[in-house]
């Protein structure tokens, strides 16, 4: 008589990638502290798990970050998408030239900063529109402003594929830049005290870049996680097989098209780790019915 077993499901047998935000997510909002989270990163880099940072901060912002929470070997997502870094692990030798002494190939997914500045000279001109870029703030205004220390406020300033600006004038003025800018093929999107403007790329878009690239490297579609806790999040939250929206400070509304959603209670880091809870202990456990 022939054996029956049953199957797991395929999800237990799928390479997987958690994709995370970090500002209010992996981070807690005001005291940058991820200790709560610190359990789940060791365990995530033991069963060779990827956490891929996705951030609206700088290249040269998240470099440091990436360092102290250990996910050098993971690949990461800078300003809202606009930029990814591939570690040589997935870099594609025939598609990533310009591979830096780090071993690091980054890559802009949207528009260079040049032709967004230019851009926003024209519209300023052209609208009468009053905004300040955070390229013409001086570092006092940029510090006063954010909170941030001299130091990481130059490290915002080094800006590759988007602008961030505070909007000055009402809002009729805020569509008919919103309209000039789309005309140029790019994105105004809503941050925290900042507007950014941006190609056309979003968190979302880069999330799923690197989902190919990940299946152009090692055949196979990976099962993907995705947290986060701001309205900048929902494309990223939207490109996955689950996710998870992380309880907000912020008080905004964050409701993605996604079947697989868990909405932690905790914030910050705490929130983080209870979604990870949520979706991943389970998977674990199919893995491993002996650790059960
Ligand atoms: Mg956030």
């Amino acid at each position: 008589m022939p054996s029956t077993s049953v199957s797991p499901p395929d999800s237990a047998w799928r390479s997987r990638l958690l994709f995370t935000d970090l500002d209010g997510s992996l981070l807690d909002h005001h005291r940058y502290d991820w200790a709560p989270a610190r359990q789940w990163l060791v365990q995530l880099k033991a069963l060779g798990v990827p956490v891929i940072p996705v951030s609206c901060k700088t290249r040269s912002e998240l470099l440091p970050l990436r360092r102290e929470l250990g996910l050098d070997e993971a690949p990461f997502i800078a300003e809202n998408g606009a930029v990814v870094g591939l570690p040589s692990a997935w870099c594609h030798a025939r598609l990533d030239r310009g591979v830096g002494a780090d071993g690091m190939a980054v890559r802009s997914l949207g528009v260079d900063i040049g032709l967004i500045r230019q851009r926003l000279a024209v519209w300023r001109a052209r609208l009468d529109a009053c905004f300040t870029t955070m390229s013409e703030m001086s570092l006092d205004e940029l510090m006063t402003l954010t909170g941030m220390s001299a130091p990481q406020a130059r490290l915002a300033r080094m800006r590759e594929g988007s602008e961030p600006l505070i909007w000055q004038d009402d809002e009729a003025g805020l569509e008919a830049f919103r309209a000039g800018l789309a005309g140029d093929g790019l994105r105004l999107v809503r941050g925290g005290r900042f507007w950014h403007v941006t190609g056309d790329c979003h968190k979302g878009s880069a999330v799923n870049w690197l989902i190919e690239r990940f299946e152009a490297l090692r055949g196979q579609r990976p099962l993907t996680l995705a947290l986060g806790d701001g309205p900048n999040d929902i494309a990223m939250l939207e490109a996955v097989d689950q996710a998870v929206v992380i309880c907000g400070c912020h008080g905004l509304a964050v409701s993605p098209h996604q079947p697989a959603l868990y909405r932690s209670e905790a914030s910050g880091p705490e929130g983080w780790a209870e979604g990870v809870d949520h979706w991943w202990a389970q998977l674990q456990s199919l893995d491993n019915p002996a650790a059960i």
